[in-house]
């Protein structure tokens, strides 16, 4: 499921540019030299450019160091330091020329600069140069978030997001809830229908499963072999229950044959727990009542779930 590398070096991909300066004069420059081979946003100050960072995402900045009111360079260390911006790479376009202007430019955390007035065979190679690097970073950055077979985050991954969603719902007095989901008789599918098939039950689960979830905070991981977790940030008890009643339903409808299971298709399991996040608890106890609340729905013969919380009610598989 994941993208083939592509071949970045003879075939550079339309990228989204963002050109910032004052000038109006500048700016029109910088749209006849990209426009055409790419997708070019234009801000002409410090604070537009920051919002249109969040907001559009860009793969590369070209970044004017003087302007009235915030500099490049302060745009440049506010990029630097949001773990949202820091992967965008910023080119400054600097009309000082001076050894100590260039080392504010290093310091600010630029990746390259080039001087005004623009020599533009020079800025072309540098923002090919650039772009290139940046979609490589990013495919290894798939990559490595990824898993191979299901094509949902890694476990790595979920709990990086884990510990960012912890930190964003205490802020926030949110509530955090989490889904441990297990494959049912699993290893009777396997001997039963042989590896492959395995595999092929593990994607379409994943699938299904992925296709019920909305929300952009909402995260689905393999967390192991059959295993498969889910994190719900700012959703309580009773809408993760939702969540673990539509994920069963959704897998269900697959109508997986297994002729080990008394059901006759592939289902699930699903402990299901929530908190409020506070310094005395952590995402980790999330995770283990949720695991406690699998072992239940385990042991109550599975293809259901069971939860617990802080809004604790009674759960009906
Ligand atoms: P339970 O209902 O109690 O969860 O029983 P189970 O058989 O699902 O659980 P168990 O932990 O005994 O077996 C899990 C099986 O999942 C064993 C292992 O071979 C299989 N498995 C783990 N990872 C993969 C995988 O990547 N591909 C395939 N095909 N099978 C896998
Ligand atoms: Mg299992
Ligand atoms: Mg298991």
């Amino acid at each position: 499921m994941n993208p083939p590398l592509a071949d970045t070096a003879t075939c550079p991909p339309r990228a989204r540019l963002l050109v910032v300066d004052d000038q109006p004069a500048n700016i029109r420059l910088m749209h006849a030299l990209f426009g055409e081979q790419h997708e070019v946003f234009m801000a002409t100050d410090g604070l537009q450019a920051l919002a249109l960072c969040a907001s559009a995402m860009p793969d590369l900045v070209l970044l004017d160091v003087d302007m009235p009111g915030m500099d490049g360079l302060s745009v440049c260390r506010q990029l630097r330091a949001a773990p949202e911006t820091c992967a965008i790479p910023v080119i400054f376009v600097t009309g000082s020329h001076g050894v100590a202007d260039e080392s504010a430019c290093w310091d600010a955390g630029c990746v390259d600069f080039v001087n005004k007035p623009v020599n533009a065979r020079t800025l072309r190679n540098r923002v090919d140069a650039h772009l290139l690097l940046k979609r490589q970073a990013d495919q290894l950055r798939t990559l490595a978030f990824t898993d191979g077979l299901t094509g949902l985050t890694n476990r790595r991954h979920f709990e990086d997001r884990l510990q960012r969603a912890w930190s964003s719902c205490m802020r926030d007095a949110r509530p955090c809830a989490a889904l441990m989901i297990d494959i049912d008789w699993f290893k009777r599918y396997n001997d039963r229908y042989g590896h492959q098939a395995g595999d092929a039950c593990l994607r379409r689960v994943a699938g299904a499963m992925a296709e019920q979830l909305r929300r952009p905070e909402d995260v689905l991981a393999r967390y192991g072999g059959e295993e498969f977790v889910c994190l719900l940030p700012g959703t309580g008890l009773a809408g993760a229950q939702r969540v673990a009643q539509a994920l069963d339903a959704a897998v269900r409808s697959c109508a997986m044959p297994h002729a080990g299971a008394d059901s006759g298709i592939v289902s699930i399991s699903i402990g299901v727990a929530a908190m409020q996040p506070r310094q005395t608890n952590s995402g980790q106890a999330l995770l283990a009542q949720a695991d406690a609340q699998l072992y239940a729905a385990k042991s109550a013969g599975r293809g259901c779930w069971r939860a617990a919380g802080d809004e604790a009610a009674p759960a009906e598989a």
